[in-house]
């Protein structure tokens, strides 16, 4: 699992993160929901490495990671714009991170043969991005991901680039793949029936405190503030 303890980070003046405390399960598919601005990536980014480290402590199971590099940290990052590159095939996109890795081309022929088959792209394995839909681009940035196997999976806003119809598909086929791979996940998204119908737990997160962590029914027949209410659309 992910443990985050007292986490604060500032941009100059302006405090992002106020001291987020997280404590998230192995194997737990986890949602960051709140709205622009309230910290959602500032927060995935500080778990992946990526910007100035925060104060307080970021565990993976009992590893502080708070200080080490990226490449060390063993957590995959997808993103709303996939970047998948241009000039290689489906197959070599999903193969770079492994060759990258020094792994023996037979294995890597066949975990990327694995990862392809998982998002339902085996098929497709021989094509550029650009001769492919927006939905299996993501499909593949998603391969590309967990073929190395991550120890946390870290999603923000994978499918806002997506339709509709689309994003309700390809949401079910990441829990599938999510819960198949037992990945410790979290998933951040603005869209509240999103977070709700894919998370075991979620946290609401509103200029970067943390106003409320459980279950998304929990949270929205139950929440502890008026900022919880207001922005879960509960009765009360
Ligand atoms: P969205 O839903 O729009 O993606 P978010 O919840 O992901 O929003 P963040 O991107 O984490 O929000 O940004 C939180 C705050 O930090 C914002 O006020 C943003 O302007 C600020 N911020 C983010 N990155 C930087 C940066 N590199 N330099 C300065 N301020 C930043
Ligand atoms: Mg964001």
């Amino acid at each position: 699992g992910v443990k985050i303890e007292n986490v604060c980070l500032h941009f100059g003046d302006t405090e992002v993160l106020k001291g987020v405390n997280l404590n998230i399960e192995p194997g737990e598919f986890f949602a960051f929901l709140g709205p622009s601005g309230s910290g959602k990536s500032t927060l995935l980014r500080a778990i992946a490495g990526f910007g100035p480290a925060p104060s307080g402590r970021i565990l993976i199971g009992d590893q502080d990671i708070t200080h080490l590099p990226p490449w060390q940290r063993n957590v995959g990052m997808v993103f709303q714009s996939y970047a998948l590159w241009p000039h290689m095939t489906v197959r070599k996109n999903v193969a770079f991170g492994l060759e990258e890795r020094k792994v023996p081309p037979q294995e890597i022929d066949r975990r990327v043969s694995e990862a392809l088959d998982l998002v339902g792209l085996l098929p497709l394995a021989g094509r550029r991005p650009s001769e492919l839909s927006g939905g299996q681009q993501q499909r593949i940035a998603l391969a590309r991901t967990v073929v190395v196997e991550p120890r946390v999976l870290l999603l923000d806003e994978p499918l806002s680039n997506l339709d509709a119809n689309l994003r309700v598909q390809m949401r079910r086929d990441i829990l599938k793949l999510q819960r198949k791979l037992g990945l410790t996940t979290i998933f951040v998204t603005h869209d509240q029936e999103e977070a709700n119908t894919t998370s075991d737990r979620m946290a609401v997160l509103s200029d970067g405190v943390i106003q409320q962590v459980g279950r998304p029914l929990e949270l929205y027949d139950r929440p502890d503030n008026r900022f919880v209410a207001d922005f879960l659309g509960s009765a009360n």
